[in-house]
């Protein structure tokens, strides 16, 4: 690698060749202003907040793009960079919704802290402002044009990482805004609510549909019996919106709260993922034996499968027909449950604490009705769930760990791991290996690293009791398009394929704690939240999604076996074409 002898605000230092002056810069620890730039995601050097002056230039140079080279002067902070970053802001804030009070992002926006930061008390451009209808018709995703910066990084993703491309940049000049085509609403189009641009956005422009006062009405309502359930990545991202640093898992604090804000009862959504384990083993080996269709691939995440019945119906086939592991539990909450405590299940009122957007949209799919009514009532995201414990005004940093409500109880690390991508097929393959061994394999033999990690297509081919398994993990919906095309031109073939819909799996989901570019441009958020979560995996004494007692329990009691016909009415479902890009779907 060439290094190149470069000054910073009169401090040399050498880099390699092509680092941009916004990286070289970080190193030298200075830091610029952005707005647009998004590591890897959006670096268009679209917004110009970041610009510098480079000796020799004639103009500012938007720092996010440009690459140094030997020799390059740069000042950071001169005076006429300070007042040109500041007539930008000034500019954008001119046509800006600025009702930081009421706003959904206050706290939490990086255009409000770079205000703050440039010091700006008064927006000297006062002219004609733009007025855009809010678009609330998804049951996932809300978009406010009125506090929308026209950075991108939405478009950039929904196109570039997903490759649903349902936003982008329409009109020009005073009237550009971001929209859908035809201008139609995000509900009718393939949008597959996964909240990625949510993730990105640095403003309120776009935002989950809150169903926060949904649920303080049912807790509230003597007549309903509230269960409320957290799916494995929630609890390691939760921690963040009170100041915690990254990586930390506060599941003892989170159940404390989810108490303290009075639910019923506090169940974990691991066990109805081991449920979902002890399912699609079944479903699994019954393919892979009588020679059904394969590959198998998973249905866990609500994103992926509306991807799938727009994009890839000729793999609708291939999906488990098991529901995902939070719409599974509501149907035991209403079903075996509602049995055993004697409670009529139209009282019980299911809520899913989830790391994700597109579950909203997976409740109120018609077909997820085990007992007559919704399995799942409510889903709130982890962002969700930090406000309710905001209103309530918990201390949550200070709360005593509790533990999950009998008789459901503590999960097994199989059922915690599937929060991070790969972490369904290690949790599949640690039941199929044990069935078809017929033996418990050690603590030693039950890590399959090599489906584990960030890179975003991972193939392995697993030994299990002799039988090979070949196993390919995908997380991102680009990533997915991939493999799918592959199979369809017959360049591949698997067994066993993991997609979840977000890049890293649930511990990136579109409802997760919101971290700004300046921290996810430069740490890996997966990375730091998926340690997290196979560290919760070590720390538990069942390991296995076979060994949990409350899933034996479940099964002696009621189900009789993995795949039996009741099993199937309760937790299996179906699925649908969607058209590609319908006016009405
Ligand atoms: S987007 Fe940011 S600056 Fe705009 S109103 Fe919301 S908090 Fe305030
Ligand atoms: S929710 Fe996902 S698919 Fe829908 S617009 Fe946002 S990024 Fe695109
Ligand atoms: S909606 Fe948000 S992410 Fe998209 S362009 Fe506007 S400000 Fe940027």
């Amino acid at each position: 690698m060439k290094m190149v002898n470069i000054t910073i605000d009169g401090m040399n230092m050498q880099v390699p060749e092509g680092t941009t002056i916004l990286e070289a810069a970080r190193q030298a620890n200075i830091r610029i202003p952005t707005l647009c730039f998004l590591k890897d995601i959006n670096e268009i050097g679209a917004c110009r907040m970041c610009v510098v002056e480079v000796k020799g230039a004639r103009a500012l140079q938007a720092a996010c793009v440009y690459p140094v080279a030997e020799g390059l002067e740069i000042k950071t902070n001169s005076d006429k960079v300070r007042r040109a970053r500041k007539v930008t802001l000034e500019l954008i804030l001119s046509n800006h919704d600025r009702e930081c009070l009421t706003c959904v992002r206050s706290n939490n926006c990086e255009l409000q802290k770079l205000s703050k930061e440039l010091n700006i008390r008064d927006i000297r451009y006062k002219g004609e402002q733009t007025e855009h209808d809010i678009d609330n018709l998804s049951p996932s995703i809300v978009r406010d044009n009125n506090k929308c910066i026209l950075c991108r990084r939405c478009v950039s993703v929904c196109q570039n990482v997903q490759t649903v491309s349902v936003l982008e940049t329409v009109s020009r000049g005073f009237d550009t805004k971001i929209g859908t085509a035809f201008d139609i609403p995000l509900a009718n189009t393939p949008c597959v609510n996964c909240g990625q641009c949510i993730n990105v956005c640095p403003v309120g422009a776009i935002y989950e549909k809150s169903d926060i006062e949904k649920v303080w009405s049912a807790i509230n309502d003597p007549d309903k019996y509230v269960v409320v359930q957290t799916a494995p990545a929630v609890r390691v991202s939760i921690g963040e919106a009170f100041g915690m640093p990254l990586g930390s898992r506060p599941t003892g604090k989170m159940v404390s709260a989810l108490k303290k804000l009075g639910f019923d009862k506090v169940f974990d959504t691991d066990t109805a993922a081991d449920l979902t384990i002890m399912e699609e083993g079944t479903e699994l080996l019954q393919r892979m034996q009588n020679g059904g269709k394969l590959p198998l691939i998973t249905s866990c995440s609500p994103g992926w499968i509306k991807f799938c019945e727009h994009n890839y119906p000729d793999f609708l086939d291939n999906l488990s027909s098991c529901k995902s592991p939070d719409e599974m539990f509501g149907a035991v909450l209403k079903t075996y449950y509602a049995k055993k405590m004697n409670i009529e299940p139209e009282k019980i009122v299911v809520v899913s604490i989830m790391p994700c957007t597109a579950k909203k949209f997976e409740a109120g799919r018609p077909e997820l009705s085990a007992a007559g009514y919704p399995d799942v009532d409510y889903v709130l995201t982890t962002r969700e769930l930090a406000q309710m414990i905001d209103e309530a005004g918990i201390d949550f940093v200070n709360l005593e760990d509790e533990t999950f409500d009998d008789p459901i109880g503590d999960a097994s690390g199989a059922g915690v791991i599937f929060g991070a991508t790969g972490g369904v097929m290690e949790a599949a393959l640690r039941t199929v290996a044990d069935i078809l061994s017929g033996e418990s394999l050690p603590e030693d033999k039950i890590e399959y690293t090599e489906v584990r990690g960030v890179q975003g297509i991972k193939e392995a081919q697993i030994e299990v009791a002799g039988k090979v398994i070949r196993a390919c993990v995908v997380h991102g919906l680009g990533n997915a398009r991939k493999v799918l095309d592959r199979i369809r031109a017959g360049e591949a073939e698997y067994d066993f394929i993991e997609i979840m819909a977000c890049p890293g799996g649930c511990v990136n989901g579109g409802g997760q704690i919101i971290q700004p570019s300046e921290v996810r441009s430069w740490i890996d958020l997966r990375v730091e939240r998926t340690k997290a979560i196979y560290a919760e995996d070590r720390s538990l004494p069942i390991r296995k999604s076979h060994d949990n007692p409350f899933i034996k329990k479940l099964y002696g009691e009621y189900y009789g076996e993995p795949g039996s016909e009741k099993a199937h009415h309760d937790l299996h479902t179906t699925y649908q074409q969607r058209a590609n890009y319908p006016l009405d779907n």
